[in-house]
């Protein structure tokens, strides 16, 4: 039997799990996640994204840092099933075929969220259109219009063709999924334009991840046209998505009824740029299952069955006892230090201070904050400290491929003092490892830009505390001292990075050389992984965007 499916999920990057590589960051686990709890949670949702031959990229990294990109290959045939259906779009007045390949996630209870894949390498389409569905943000803005011109208009049609007539909502995961409302224009628009208007708005609910207008998604008119063409007509284009370009995430917002960041500050955030429009927020989460390491999930698994339906029910963690939990940290620790000799041939200490930082590698991300003054580091770190890095930095970004350079060059100066090493070709795989291997998951972004950021809630899961520029989740998620520490006053000044040092000397270390740890540990859990998963996430999305 097929479920009834009323919620269908579009999004660009979609992080199933390592072998499909459809994800560059942040956005694709997130929305992977996103799925997995409605998987588990029986919610009736269908996923729409493009195939990705390409992956992303591997990364390597010579001695001195400088990275280099080489293609990732994955086997779509033999992980996903080929669906028989066929839809078209139009691209520059030519027709793009489009083959849908189709995958199920299953739940803790057996229910499945099927994820249809978009194709264009098909031997009808000429070479340029084959390459749409081929490397994850390569190409120029041509490249890129019409890659969500497949996503948008190729992937409602995609649903219907499929069967999926029963979705009565459709959520725009990030700007670049806002074609799929123009389509929805396109088949209720034969009666009254704003009756049809008002029909699209009812149906499409929007989350945006972007806090500053320079990361909207924009496009040229005259671009739109050569494109996408005229869907609609040009003045109800213009007032929908702006007047001097296609802005994606205004046409999303002035097309759905919903619209929300995704924490609490970058709601208010979004509200400076959008002035008038209601905006709400849903701070993000992380699937908890996947991102605890197989050592806290047997623990949980002893003490509190009901966390893998109900992650809420981690607030019990603060009366485990302790023993147990520093063993399963140790557990997890182990697997990482083992991993950077086996990577690294470096000898990390499990007695040392290991703190973790991985994300994408671009500038508002800060990664060489902590290396701002090496004396300070070595003064408060030698001995003490041991770093571990990883990210990669997209292969356009001069800048953030530049700061992988000045991490390695700082570890180079730091020597032994304070070990740090980078690992190359982050992904979901290395990030489960870190994330739970290290001590503290420190995050340094430059207020306001980090909309929410996730990682920090995959290290909570595992007991690992965080220290943390307040911005995105952290503003919600820090309790001083007990679930980790702030980093400086979220106004991104450069006493920054003086903060940091204080609060490593004065709280960190002292904190991790005392009894009190375990404590800090057993409350990261029980605060912070207790609400910061998508199962609470789901639900609210479905108590207030979907339901609504
Ligand atoms: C979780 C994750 C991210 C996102 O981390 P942020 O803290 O939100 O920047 C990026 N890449 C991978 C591989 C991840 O697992």
């Amino acid at each position: 039997m097929n479920p009834i499916h009323h919620v269908a999920y579009l999004s660009m990057e979609m992080a199933i799990d390592a072998r499909i590589p459809t994800y560059a960051g942040g956005l694709g686990v997130l929305a992977g996640d996103m799925l997995r709890s409605c998987a588990d949670l029986a919610v009736p949702v269908v996923a729409v994204t493009l195939l990705w031959r390409a992956g992303y990229f591997e990364q390597r990294l010579d001695e001195s840092g400088a990275q280099t990109e080489e293609p990732t290959s994955w086997e779509p045939e033999s992980l996903l099933t080929s669906l028989p259906a066929r839809v078209q779009v139009q691209i520059e007045g030519r027709t793009v075929n489009v083959r849908v390949f189709q995958h199920e996630i299953a739940g803790a209870s057996g229910y499945t969220v099927p994820v249809l894949f978009l194709d264009t390498d098909l031997a009808e389409n000429s070479p340029e259109d084959r390459r749409l569905t081929d490397a994850l943000y390569g190409g120029d803005a041509k490249h890129r219009l019409a890659q969500e011109i497949v996503l948008g208009l190729g992937g409602v049609r995609a649903l219907r063709a499929c069967g999926f007539d029963r979705v009565t909502r459709f959520h725009l995961n990030e700007g670049h999924a806002a074609l799929a409302a123009l389509e929805l224009y396109r088949e209720s628009s034969s009666g009254n334009p704003d009756e049809a208007l008002h029909r699209v708005r009812e149906r499409c609910v929007f989350t945006t991840h972007t806090p500053v207008p320079a990361g909207h998604d924009r496009f040229e008119w005259e671009l739109v046209a050569k494109v996408l063409g005229e869907p609609i007509p040009p003045d109800l284009f213009t007032a929908l998505a702006g007047r001097e370009r296609m802005n994606m995430t205004l046409l999303a917002s002035n097309l759905s009824h919903f619209v929300n960041g995704v924490a609490r500050r970058h709601r208010e955030v979004s509200e400076h740029m959008f002035p008038g429009r209601d905006i709400r927020h849903i701070t993000n989460g992380v699937h908890s299952p996947t991102w605890t390491s197989p050592s806290f999930r047997a623990l949980f698994d002893r003490h509190i069955p009901e966390w893998r339906d109900d992650p809420s029910m981690l607030r019990k963690v603060l009366v485990l006892p302790p023993q147990e939990v520093l063993e399963a940290h140790a557990v997890a620790k182990q697997a990482l230090l083992e991993m950077v000799r086996d990577r690294t041939a470096r000898n990390f200490e499990p007695r040392r201070l290991t703190i973790g930082f991985a994300r994408r590698a671009t500038s508002y991300k800060r990664l060489d904050l902590v290396f701002h003054d090496l004396e300070r580091l070595r003064a408060v770190g030698r001995g003490q400290l041991q770093l571990v890095f990883a990210g990669k930095a997209h292969p356009n970004d001069v800048e953030g491929k530049a700061l992988i350079g000045r991490v390695f060059a700082a570890a180079r100066e730091l020597g032994d003092d304070v070990p740090t090493v980078y690992l190359a070709d982050y992904d979901m795989d290395l990030a489960k490892t870190l994330v739970a291997g290290v001590d503290v998951w420190l995050n340094t972004p430059l207020p306001p830009l980090e909309a929410s950021g996730t990682s920090g809630m995959k290290a909570a899961h595992n007991g690992v505390p965080s220290l943390s520029i307040l911005d995105g989740w952290w503003l919600e998620g820090c309790v001083e001292g007990l679930t980790g520490w702030s980093i400086g006053h979220g106004d991104g000044s450069d006493t920054d990075a003086g903060s940091l040092y204080e609060q490593l000397e004065h709280a960190v270390l002292p904190a991790f050389r005392s009894e009190r740890w375990t404590s800090i540990m057993q409350h990261t859990i029980a605060l912070n992984a207790s609400f910061f998963n998508t199962h609470r996430m789901v639900q609210q999305y479905v108590a207030n965007a979907y339901l609504d």
